[in-house]
């Protein structure tokens, strides 16, 4: 790739970049707070998200202030809430050292909790025109096309060399452009369908020269994910249903779930669970099986439904658990 190129891709991003809120802003904050809700998160579920938790917490320090709880509602609905919870932590810690703001200091926010070299990138080059490059998973299939990569993309050695490549590139350009239109290209052109004809790199890119494209990127096989077999119970009493709150660390730690049991059971068994535990109901309803998957494992989940004829007030999880 050369400058020549770079000036096509920028050109190419100023015609057809989307209008997302977080692109009217130079705050540090604000691309920060967009940058964690877009990993692993798509951009349409995205905005009404950010514009809602950005009404609610403006600045740096209303996110250090808010109760955990409510900052978990404001996030209800998005997943992977240690993004949330790290975001806190991370503004405690800045605001501790009497910063209201995020600042322009790669070392510092290298050490915040939830900030990878990837938000770093983004936060620098997107909110303060440093030259440090910001390679997410859109930028990463780009390089790994346009230079044929013949190893795994996901590895360390080959996003350092993609960054330094991607520093040398930058020079002479303004660093948020080029940060943008390299992940928009990625989103919108180069993607798993990509529009080779209508791309600004393909007089550069190798891929395409040689029709290789679909060839990239290389991955290393993932490991398969462990699946847990689960029963939820759905105990319903008049108009409410019994909810139970989570452990304090782990997985979706503290947050609220319906009771369940960690094996699948039959409704013998579930009606077994229900005499031993004294649990009073009218009927039980057997409602389906669900699967659930999260980045490292899968949950099966069994379903019933069971109306109570009076309210439960104790625990119904008297299991140990494992996850
Ligand atoms: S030419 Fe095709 S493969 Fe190469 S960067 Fe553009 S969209 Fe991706």
């Amino acid at each position: 790739m050369k400058e020549n190129d770079i000036q096509r891709l920028l050109l190419w991003y100023e015609k057809n970049k989307r209008d997302l809120p977080w692109r009217h802003t130079k705050d540090a904050y604000k691309i920060w707070v967009s940058e964690t809700m877009l990993q692993q998160t798509r951009v349409d579920t995205v905005v009404p998200y950010y514009e809602r938790f950005l009404k609610k917490l403006p600045t740096l320090k209303d996110l250090a202030m808010i109760p955990e709880e409510e900052l978990l509602k404001l996030w209800e609905g998005l997943g992977y809430y240690s993004r949330a919870r790290n975001l806190q932590k991370a503004a405690k810690i800045l605001c501790a050292e009497k910063f209201d703001f995020l600042p322009p200091d790669k070392f510092l926010l290298e050490q915040l909790p939830g900030i990878g070299p990837y938000t770093v990138g983004a936060i620098l080059s997107i909110a303060y025109e440093i030259e440090e490059p910001a390679i997410d998973g859109n930028v990463l299939r780009v390089l790994s096309r346009v230079y044929e990569e013949s190893e795994d993309i996901l590895s360390s050695k080959v996003r350092k060399k993609y960054t330094e490549i991607l520093r040398g590139l930058m020079k002479g350009a303004s660093p948020n452009l080029f940060t943008q239109s390299f992940i928009e290209l990625g989103a919108l052109v180069c993607t798993k369908t990509p529009d080779c004809p209508n791309c600004p790199l393909n007089n550069c890119c190798k891929a395409y020269k040689h029709q290789t494209v679909l060839s990239y990127p290389k991955k290393k096989l993932k490991k398969e994910k462990p699946v847990f077999l689960k029963t939820v119970f759905l105990f319903q009493y008049k108009n409410t249903f019994m909810i139970h709150k989570r452990q304090e660390n782990g997985l979706l730690a503290n947050l609220y779930e319906f009771p369940n049991w960690e094996s699948f059971l039959t409704l013998e068994e579930v009606y077994n669970i229900l005499a031993q535990k004294k649990i009073f109901y009218k009927n039980v309803t057997f409602l389906g099986e669900v699967t659930h998957v999260f980045s490292h494992q899968k949950w099966h989940l069994k379903v019933y439904k069971i109306l109570l004829e009076e309210p439960i007030f104790h625990d119904f999880l008297l299991q140990e658990r494992k996850f």
